[in-house]
């Protein structure tokens, strides 16, 4: 039988810098994230439709919810913004929409990383024009030197430094996301 604790942390390789956040830091801080969450929606009568945004979140939403105590069903979402490289442009936009029909719905947009904002932004306007009964956000990380617009955060897990990141669902060109520990890029070029 394998032991659990004998499975190897996968070690840095040469494009990554360091371990920014270690696996055991990372769920310690969900599990407050889930205990808050089950704080703040205890006695909610229709389920807590969680809401991941797709890809980068669905490490952090399955960890998440299974802390959580209060009802709940699980969605997903798909955004992209226009223009290429690794900078948010502004310009988002609905590539995959939810199942659920989210009207009169209690809403929590899970999210992995805040950036400049837009993406969040975005997508709470959007499902708050849908008749929802509350839109409320939850992201693991939040870069606070990058915001250009202003995005109201109920749920963050850390705030880091302007640097780009990978590992717990965060990429690099697809790779890197099933890292157990969130590791800073060395900066490409
Ligand atoms: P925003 O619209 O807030 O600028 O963009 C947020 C999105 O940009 C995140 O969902 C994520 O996909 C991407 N992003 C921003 N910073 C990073 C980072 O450091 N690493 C990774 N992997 N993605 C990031
Ligand atoms: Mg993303």
């Amino acid at each position: 039988m394998t032991n659990i604790r004998s499975i190897a942390i996968p070690p840095l390789t040469a494009d990554l810098e360091r371990v920014l956040i270690d696996a055991d830091t990372i769920q310690r801080r969900v599990i407050e994230m889930a205990n808050q969450i089950n704080h703040d929606y205890a006695g909610i009568t229709e389920p807590l439709v969680l809401v991941g945004i797709l890809k980068g979140s669905f490490i952090f939403l399955a960890d998440l919810c299974r802390k959580l105590t209060v009802p709940h069903v699980v969605d997903f979402i798909a955004v992209s913004s226009y223009g290429k490289g690794s900078t948010s442009t502004g310009n988002v936009r609905l590539v995959m929409d939810t199942r659920e029909n989210l009207e009169k719905h209690h809403v929590l947009i899970v999210e992995d990383i805040l950036d400049t904002g837009y993406t969040l932004d975005y997508l709470v306007r959007n499902l708050k024009a849908r008749g929802t009964r509350s839109v409320n956000t939850a992201v693991l990380l939040e870069k606070p030197d990058r915001h250009k617009v202003e995005v109201h955060l109920q749920y963050v897990g850390f705030t880091i430094p302007d640097v780009w990141v990978v590992g717990y669902g965060l990429d690099y060109g697809e790779q890197y996301r099933t890292l157990p520990y969130i590791a800073e890029m060395k900066i490409p070029g």
